[in-house]
């Protein structure tokens, strides 16, 4: 028997309530008890969004709902920005260079944040860019961007703002209507609890104006027709939904609402300080800032003379716990140890336990329970229960 443990930043573990949710009999799309699961689920992704803005749901993984936010958004031809510091943002240059747009491409190294005064600079060099595009936390190295900052001088020009949050909403605070996102992408498969295979996207009216002039080729994906048919007393979607992920959508935003948006932010900080201080205390650098606010996904460098793709391995097939290795040129460089969405005290220590195992079997000087030590230090001090 190999009891497992999925410690992944994507697919995240379900709730026991949301797999129960996910069993029930399937019910038509075009019953009336459809409509009131997709307006409750629409309306709980609202209060995560922290926004107003008219939150679409589409059948497909985070990446769909990325190329809807080009697709709706840039004709061929158009400027836009791209901040990318991740294997995440490099999906953001496919993505708008695929379909035909003039990029202004800000890289920046792996395991660092965009900087603000940089789009401030590309804004001002190129007025006529239709959006700026980023991630809010790049899962690939664990950074969070400061998306309040971008925001405030997005707002100030006529592009409009597109965030990937997939990883980061419901995790990290992030402030839909306050902070001026535009268009914010999100999946279900991460900090909000469900298995993979439903994207939302949050648009805004200054996004619904640039939407409306959108002339690429598109159909499921459109999101004017989206928009009709969601919205409304009577609302469905336009073809066959994920009917049960919707379901189970619905169970998982009623526990982030029962937990609370502050609370479930709260618990992620803990947890996030938790598994930073652990990895440390087992001297283990980690990739990029340690950031307080960097809470979906810590990633951490191999200690020089192991063998990063090994770590991944060992902890899956001895221990059943899944970590995530490094991604694109990040490959056996780092390790990534995820923690947003349904996680608590216990998984963190699991995990802390089974890298201090693997890491002395690769041959790490590891101290057995330094990286358990410190975690258990920061989990009791937590404000909020875990
Ligand atoms: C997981 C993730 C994606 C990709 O989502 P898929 O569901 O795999 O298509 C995109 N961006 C970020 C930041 C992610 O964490």
């Amino acid at each position: 028997m190999l009891k497992r443990f999925l410690l992944t930043p994507g697919p995240t573990p379900v709730p026991p309530e949301v797999l129960a949710a996910l069993s029930e009999p399937v019910i038509h799309h075009r019953a009336p008890r459809f409509t009131e699961i997709l307006t409750e689920v629409v309306a709980g992704l609202k209060y995560v969004y922290q926004t107003e803005n008219d939150v679409l749901v589409f059948a497909a993984s985070g990446t769909g709902a990325m190329e809807s936010a080009v697709v709706n958004v840039v004709n061929p031809g158009d400027t836009v920005v791209v901040a990318s510091v991740g294997n995440f943002g490099e999906r953001w240059l496919k993505l708008t260079r695929g379909w035909g747009a003039e990029v202004v491409a800000l890289e920046y190294e792996w395991g660092t944040k965009a900087h603000p005064a940089d789009i401030e600079r590309a804004l001002a060099e190129h007025p006529e860019t239709k959006a700026v595009y980023v991630q809010f936390s790049e899962t690939s190295t664990g950074v969070v961007n400061d998306i309040r900052a971008i925001g405030e001088i997005v707002a100030k020009t006529p592009a409009i703002l597109v965030v990937d949050a997939i990883s980061g909403l419901g995790a990290t605070d992030l402030k839909t209507d306050e902070w001026g996102v535009d268009v914010c992408v999100a999946g279900s498969q991460k900090a909000l609890m469900v298995p993979p295979g439903l994207a939302y996207v949050a648009v805004s009216e200054k996004a619904w104006k640039v939407v409306e002039a959108a002339t690429q080729p598109r159909f499921y994906f459109d999101w004017v027709a989206a928009r009709k048919k969601m919205t409304g007393d009577s609302a469905q979607t336009p073809y066959t939904p994920a009917v049960s992920l919707m379901v189970a959508q619905n169970a998982a935003v009623a526990l982030i609402r029962e937990e609370g948006l502050e609370n479930v932010f709260a618990r992620h900080r803990v947890l996030g300080r938790a598994c930073k201080e652990g990895v440390k205390a087992l001297g283990i650098e980690l990739f990029g800032p340690d950031d307080p606010e960097a809470n979906s996904v810590t990633a951490c460098k191999v200690p020089d003379g192991v063998d990063g793709g090994r770590i991944t391995k060992l902890a899956r097939d001895r221990y059943g716990v899944w970590l995530a290795g490094g991604q694109g040129k990040l490959k056996g460089r780092i390790f990534r140890f995820g923690h947003c969405g349904y996680f608590g005290a216990s998984d963190i220590l699991v995990g802390m336990g089974v890298v201090e195992m693997v890491l002395a079997e690769l041959g790490h000087d590891v101290a057995f329970g330094a990286g358990v030590g410190a975690a258990e230090r920061v989990l009791m001090k937590s404000p909020v229960q875990l």
